[in-house]
């Protein structure tokens, strides 16, 4: 037996012996997704289905405004099959991670690289990228897309295509599973359109600017906001100007985002004698937002509730 010979030999033994004492992965591996946030992973599970295995960077009980990545971020994205993030400079430190991760294919214009808001119609384009002080970017356009169920299905497209570019096999259950996806989103979106069809119309004032995309789809009004700009605190002569411009103009609720300083929102609604409503801003980011319908159900139910809506 020659040398290159048992070689083979020992090396087959060796892998026969592996994959009895499961050390390595069955042929028929998912494919690893890795989705920047929480909804984005949501969308990215229903679209692959049990073809995909689903990581998220931003963890559902942190602020995604104040995420830094950590070492295991790295380790994540040089094991993506395909890389979906958020755009718009949400998660400006991805470049960074996918430069240092080095693979082409998780590139802008690579194969394994999916942008969800290409395709989306943005809110309070700018034209300008800025990332402010609290962290993410609300220059190029309000990144917040994904609190209109609509625009899910406008992402659930670009993660099947992202799908379909890696896994050309599997195709048609990509497109079956979106189709599916879709299917459900248009019966719930009905649910909660009729939810909040008493109160369309209904001025709210609101901490962060996360809503635009949310309050078109379900015709509420946000007049204003706590923070005078992104990730910045309100003076008290704005808090005061505020309130005024929300008494005049009969506001409803103060609507707040989880992880955001409380005091000035509790505040706000004592001085207008209106609920403070905690809404889910992400996928996790209250207990009760367990997934991306869940997020909505959460959200709609509770501000029916505050807004007097009678429960149907
Ligand atoms: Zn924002």
């Amino acid at each position: 037996m020659g040398v290159v010979t048992l070689i083979a030999r020992v090396a087959r033994v060796a892998v026969a012996l592996a994959a009895a004492l499961g050390l390595v992965a069955p042929a028929q591996a998912e494919l690893r997704v890795v989705a920047a946030t929480t909804d984005l992973a949501a969308i990215a599970a229903a679209v692959g289905g049990d073809l995909v295995t689903v990581e998220t960077i931003v963890p559902a009980a942190v602020d995604p405004e104040a995420f830094e990545p950590r070492p295991g971020d790295l380790e994540k994205i040089r094991n993506a099959g395909l890389l979906v993030r958020v755009g718009l400079g949400y998660d400006y430190w991805l470049d960074k991670l996918v430069r240092q991760a080095g693979d082409k294919r998780l590139m802008r214009g690579g194969e394994a690289y999916v942008d969800a808001s290409t395709g989306v119609p943005l809110l309070e384009v700018s034209g300008q990228s800025v990332i402010n002080e609290g962290g993410h970017a609300h220059g190029v356009a309000n990144p917040h897309y994904w609190l209109d169920p609509e625009n899910a299905k406008i992402v659930s497209l670009g993660i099947a295509d992202g799908l379909a570019r890696v896994m050309p096999a599997d195709r048609a259950r990509i497109a079956g599973n979106r189709e599916r996806f879709v299917a459900d989103l248009d019966r719930a979106l009905a649910r909660w359109t009729a939810q909040l069809a008493p109160v369309a119309g209904v001025k709210l004032i609101a901490y962060h600017n996360s809503w635009p995309y949310f309050a078109r789809r379900f015709r509420l009004d946000v007049i204003g906001f706590i923070e005078p700009k992104p990730g910045v605190a309100p003076s008290p002569a704005q808090l005061a100007r505020l309130i005024a411009a929300g008494k005049k103009s009969t506001v409803r609720a103060i609507v707040h985002e989880p992880y955001e300083p409380e005091d000035a929102s509790r505040f706000m609604a004592q001085k207008l004698d209106v609920p403070f409503v905690l809404l889910a801003t992400s996928v996790g980011s209250v207990p009760e937002a367990k997934d991306y319908f869940r997020l909505f159900d959460h959200n709609v139910a509770i501000l029916a509730k505050a807004l007097g809506v009678p429960s149907q």
